[in-house]
């Protein structure tokens, strides 16, 4: 629609202007610092950072339902950089100009609706929101489009010339903060730091077909984490993981486009996420407790958290009901499918604990939930997700899981509709469904297959070598097999 064309009052407002006053915010110590240094920690006390806007009162001058009226209206807007992400443009980062924004297409990803078998079968009805359809096929580029805006915005302003942007991943961090360094053409040089054998060939693929240096070294994600550290305490580098606090700004556009996707009515929503290094979960609070602060919601939704029983620390942490006695404590990670979230030591948690606590004190001390679940489980989840329509990775099935879980155990309330982000796209994770499909999975991971799960190829081979023949054989075999009844003559 042309801009023209949108009702009178909201057309100063549609393409919006640079505003605000951004600033990096220490969680420990309160210090806050200027957003035109590549800062990460506190240089004070190593702290880690939100970002705020010193001046967003400015947007509680405009009630909820202006902000629910531009955004809406804003879907129809045709300008690319309002298209993903920043369509929320002033609850992400307003100091950003419009010609400075990247967009390849991430963003207001389809929330598919489980079929009634589905809902069923689970108990409740539940969407799943698929952010593996974002363009590096996890929501990894809600984050990515954030901070390489950002990053290309601090370039041209700061003269920076070429910038090194560096991340540790399980994987998908790594794919999207390549295919967006890479956009950014010779601005941007990518390395990247992987554990080795611990991401999937297909996740591999992608920082490597982006052009960014891939370097892989022994163990875990955690150990790669040390080392991009010490690397972005000690040289200029961009650090592109989850510390940046740029990318906890875009990863908040998924609770803005559930909220906005319920008509802004979320308080009888349970959203599910799997947690890893506890960004997206940061991200989904964050967001709708400012949505929450602008009047844009009323109420909160349930935030459902979930872990494997493999790399559960966060699951660890909140088992203990009392406060005070709480006390968190990194773990060693085993195997799991839900490569992408198995880390023992996760970043955000210091994060995590003051949002869950001012998120608990606004909605309720079950407001936010944190569920164990087994391997075994998500893989079931997984396929039982992919039988009824849904294109869920391992962590989407972990979701899953984590929601047969919580009604399991009564947690969530009969009337609630779940939201299960689908974090990936099921096709990065094939390994794991092979692996389930030949009954192959290392002990470890505590996988033993379903029979009526499995699934594989049956190769037919023609009886004659003659063309014709041929094609007649093996249709006459495929008739048999699959016991298909002859059309009346
Ligand atoms: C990164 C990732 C996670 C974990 O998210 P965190 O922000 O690290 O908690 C889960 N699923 C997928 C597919 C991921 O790529
Ligand atoms: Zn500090």
């Amino acid at each position: 629609m042309k801009p023209q064309e949108f009702p009178q009052d909201l057309q100063p407002h549609l393409i919006p202007a640079p505003s605000g006053d951004m600033a990096y915010r220490c969680l420990e110590c309160g210090a806050e610092y200027g957003i035109t240094e590549l800062l990460y920690t506190c240089p004070k006390c190593k702290g880690l950072f939100l970002l705020i806007d010193k001046n967003e009162a400015r947007l509680k001058e405009k009630p909820g339902a202006f902000w629910r009226r531009l955004f809406d209206h804003r879907k129809m807007l045709n300008l690319p950089a309002l298209k993903g992400v920043f369509l929320f443009y002033e609850l992400i980062a307003p100091i950003i100009p419009l010609g400075d924004i990247i967009y390849l297409g991430e963003g207001h990803t389809p929330q598919v609706a489980a079929n009634a078998d589905l809902q069923g079968e689970v108990g409740r009805a539940f969407y799943f929101k698929n952010d593996g359809q974002n363009p590096s096929a996890s929501f990894k580029d809600r984050g990515m489009a954030a901070a390489l805006s950002y990053l290309n915005y601090l370039v041209r302003t700061e003269n920076l010339g070429k910038v090194l942007a560096i991340c540790a991943s399980t994987g998908d961090t790594s794919a999207a903060a390549a295919l967006y360094g890479a956009y950014l053409g010779d601005k941007i040089a990518s390395a990247v730091i992987l554990p080795h054998g611990k991401v999937t060939p297909q996740q591999l693929s992608q920082p490597l077909g982006s052009g960014a240096k891939v370097i892989t070294i022994p163990g875990v994600f955690d150990d790669c984490m040390k080392i991009v550290e010490a690397l972005s305490d000690n040289y200029q580098v961009a650090l592109l993981n989850s510390k940046n606090s740029w990318r906890i700004r875009g990863q908040e556009s998924y609770a803005y486009e559930v909220a906005q996707w319920f008509d802004y009515d979320v308080s009888r929503i349970a959203v599910v996420v799997p947690i890893g290094n506890a960004g997206n979960i940061t991200a989904v609070m964050q967001g709708f407790l400012r949505l929450h602060d602008l009047g844009v919601i009323e109420g909160l939704p349930r935030v459902i958290g979930v872990q494997s029983r493999h790399a559960n620390p966060v699951f660890l942490y909140y088992r203990e009901p009392d406060r005070a006695k709480r006390v968190f404590r990194p773990v060693t990670v085993s195997p799991s499918v839900a490569q992408a979230a198995m880390i023992g030591a996760p970043v955000s948690m210091p994060r995590v604990i003051r949002l869950v606590e001012e998120y608990t004190r606004r909605a309720g001390e079950d407001a936010v939930l944190v569920v164990e679940v087994s391997e075994q489980e998500i893989m079931d989840s997984m396929l039982l997700a992919n039988r009824h329509g849904h294109i869920a990775c391992t962590q989407g099935g972990e979701s899953l899981a984590g929601l047969r879980a919580a009604v399991r155990k009564g947690l969530i309330d009969q009337d609630e509709t779940a939201v299960l982000d689908a974090t990936a796209h099921h096709l990065k994770f094939v390994g794991f469904q092979e692996m389930y499909f030949s009954n192959s999975f290392p002990p470890e991971f505590e996988v033993t297959p379903k029979p009526e799960y499995q699934n594989q190829p049956q190769l037919l081979t023609p009886k004659t070598g003659d063309a014709q023949g041929k094609v007649a054989d093996l249709a006459e075999q495929i008739a048999g097999l699959l016991k298909l009844t002859p059309k009346k003559v």
